[in-house]
């Protein structure tokens, strides 16, 4: 490394994608530690499949991680490190232990034991804040990961544990024969059909028959999900039948989606929503879903009928907002008008605009303008009103 060190490297770079400098990086990396790390990285996987919606980039802060897999690492006396698994979206337990990854909630330890700022490690299995090896300083509560948990988790899992060799095998071909063989044998060669029970967009299908670009690796999981069939050995072309069940919607939610990751259960979100509605100014869909650090769509998908609700109460809201800004704003033109008028002044939308004190210009459609146009054309229309 020390030959060419690179001056754009960080202590905090991390290599996922298959982008030419991460592939030079991993290579320098490789070298100075003597250790082969492909297997640690996306890198593999990168001339065939693209991963960008299914990396956890954004909450970084927010590690995520099995206490169990941190015990086992101590107890082999292995420093505690991050799984690579566990950062993958639409991944929310330890399939070797059968329980939901815990997200930290912060160091526990003494405030007397905190690390100065620049002495923070950044290992994920290390506490930043006081150097805890294996965050023994957090008190993790375990909960028993949810079937569909695993069934996703074990499907990626499978993916993650495949060799270089077996990856250069991997090719855009093959990855169209597997997707063939699961459409063909479990949905009668329909491939709407698949694609619904996958909760993927139809359109996504036939791109994957007919574009060369890369396939995005969430999609093929929830279809091999959906498909029951094994996705390591769908990308390599084979059928291999497995066993699960995951709903089309809650496979959208977890895997179809950007979305933060979060603690927020089905019954949270009804909860919020009905909340929500019966507040006197409703918020929107867009800030209940921000306020709990879900995606809209994810809030759609657990009460289709309260979302729908809340979007209706709003348009009502807006519209009788609207008007009453334009029977506001009708009202001032038309007074304003009057007194142009008597002092002799030519009534035109420069001088109503002056003279009122409301400005009409930033929003063209807005409900205002459409007041100031109406005085000037019909004001007659409305001297009768007022
Ligand atoms: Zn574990
Ligand atoms: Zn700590």
């Amino acid at each position: 490394m020390s030959l060419r060190a690179p001056c754009w490297l960080t202590p905090s770079w991390s290599i996922y994608s298959g982008s030419s400098v991460n592939v030079e990086l991993l290579d320098l990396l490789q070298k100075a530690t003597g250790q082969s790390l492909g297997m640690t990285t996306l890198v593999r996987f990168a001339h065939t499949l693209s991963f960008c919606k299914l990396l956890n980039h954004s909450n970084s802060g927010h590690v995520r991680y099995c206490p169990l897999c941190f015990e086992e690492d101590l107890k082999a006396k292995k420093l505690p490190y991050g799984r690579l698994l566990w950062e993958l979206r639409g991944v929310d337990c330890c399939i070797t232990h059968g329980v939901r990854l815990h997200a930290t909630s912060g160091c526990w330890a003494d405030v007397g034991k905190r690390l100065a700022l620049q002495e923070r490690p950044r290992a994920i299995g290390v506490c930043p804040d006081c150097g805890s090896i294996g965050r023994q300083c957090e008190k993790p509560v375990l909960a028993k990961a949810e079937a569909s948990d695993i069934v996703i988790a074990t499907c990626l899992a499978n993916v993650l544990a495949l060799s270089e060799q077996e990856c250069a095998s991997i090719d855009r071909e093959s990855v169209r024969e597997g997707v063939r063989a699961l459409v063909n044998h479990q949905f009668n060669g329909n491939s709407n059909a698949a694609a619904d029970a996958a909760g993927v967009g139809r359109g996504t299908m036939c791109n994957w028959h007919k574009n060369d670009g890369t396939f995005n690796f969430a999609s093929l999981a929830q279809l091999s999900i959906a498909g029951k069939v094994d996705l390591s050995r769908m990308l390599k072309g084979e059928l291999f039948l497995t066993e699960g069940d995951v709903p089309p919607q809650e496979l959208r939610r977890r895997l179809g989606r950007a979305y933060v990751r979060s603690n927020t259960t089905d019954v949270d979100m009804v909860r919020h929503l009905k909340e929500a509605l019966e507040q006197d100014e409703t918020p929107t869909l867009n800030k209940v879903a921000t306020s709990l650090g879900v995606s809209i769509p994810a809030l759609r998908a657990s009460a289709p009928a309260l979302a729908k609700a809340l979007v209706a109460k709003n348009q009502v809201a807006k519209e009788a907002h609207r008007g009453n800004v334009y029977l506001d704003a009708a009202r001032t033109y038309l007074r304003t008008r009057q007194a142009l008028v008597d002092s002799g002044k030519t009534v035109n939308q420069k001088n109503l605009q002056v003279h009122s004190g409301l400005s009409a210009d930033l929003e063209r459609q807005g409900p205002r303008y459409r007041a100031l146009q109406a005085v000037i054309a019909t004001p007659e229309k409305f001297e009768l009103k007022y």
